[in-house]
């Protein structure tokens, strides 16, 4: 099967038998931000950090979180090259490589602080010396280069990959980005091309619902490109519509599901097609 060219979708066959994952990268947090008070910027740099592939737009991370005592699991290859984890498989959640800067060495990866998680709890209490270990990154969406009208929405937790579709767009392109918070607090400026409108909208019920909204609303034209990363719910709801009510063609449309209510650890593989 040939994937599209904008396709993240991981390569069928790729494992097992094909190349081992490296084992994840020590690192230590230098620098916390925050950037509003429910989302903060943590900087990760290391020496394992050299080497890092520079990320495609809307590439994803795995984080390794330390255990209570904050030291952070090794992996050791397995017989069969794999890695194993002799003290345990650490926690591990998916985010978005905001920044890398290859010179500096330094990783910048922003945090929604939702409540109720592991990842979120240690955001909240990140500060330099902390240790992580990162694996990836992983994805390769590639901005197609005829798409000249685009769609983008998201949430909080969608901001840094849309960050990063932003700066990679050519400067001529125009669309609409449609962005929901929690509140006006929780807003942060993104750098768009100058014929792209950014639109934020608080939430209004259900997690997701003021962009599906916001969506029923647009005007779309054949050749508009839609990306969408929020609540798996949603996520669902805005795929559907795209394809079976608005009939965009199916290689336009990208929608990811980031997180699901009530779930933990929500897989980073969800592409919403159920
Ligand atoms: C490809 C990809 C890239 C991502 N990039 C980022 C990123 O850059 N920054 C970021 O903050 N998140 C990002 N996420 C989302 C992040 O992986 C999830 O929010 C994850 O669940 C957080 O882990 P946790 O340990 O804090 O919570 P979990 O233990 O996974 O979940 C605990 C509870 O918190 C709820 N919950 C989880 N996330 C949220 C949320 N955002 N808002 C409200 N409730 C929530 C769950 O429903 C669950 O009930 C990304 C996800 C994917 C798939």
């Amino acid at each position: 099967m040939s994937l599209p060219p904008n396709s993240d979708r991981p390569r069928r066959g790729g494992r097992p038998g094909g190349p081992r994952r490296p084992p994840p990268r020590q690192v230590e947090v230098v620098d916390v931000r925050p950037l509003t008070p429910r989302t903060v910027a943590v900087v990760f740099a290391g020496e394992s950090l050299a080497g890092f592939a520079e990320p495609a737009p809307t590439a994803h991370i795995k984080l390794f979180l330390p255990d209570s005592e904050g030291n952070v699991a090794r992996p050791v290859a397995g017989p069969d090259g794999r890695l194993e984890w002799p003290d345990g498989r650490p926690t591990m959640r998916t985010y978005t490589p905001r920044r890398f800067d290859a010179g500096a060495g330094t990783l910048e990866v922003w945090f929604v602080l939702h409540g109720d998680g592991p990842a979120a709890r240690w955001a909240a209490r990140a500060e330099p010396g902390c240790r992580a270990a990162i694996g990836g990154p992983g994805g390769r969406f590639s901005v197609d280069p005829a798409a000249a009208s685009w769609w983008i929405g998201g949430d909080e937790s969608a901001l840094p990959a849309i960050a990063t579709l932003l700066e990679a767009l050519p400067d001529d392109v125009t669309g609409q980005v449609h962005l929901e918070a929690e509140g006006a607090e929780d807003r942060i400026g993104l750098p768009a091309p100058a014929g792209v409108e950014v639109t934020w909208h608080d939430r209004a019920g259900e997690p997701g619902a003021a962009l599906v909204d916001a969506l029923r609303r647009a005007g779309l034209g054949d050749d508009t490109h839609v990306w969408i990363a929020c609540e798996a719910s949603a996520v669902r709801t805005a795929r559907s519509y795209l394809l079976d009510d608005r009939m965009l063609p199916r290689p336009q449309v990208t929608t990811r599901g980031y997180w699901r209510v009530g779930e933990a650890d929500h897989p980073d593989h969800d592409f919403g097609e159920d």
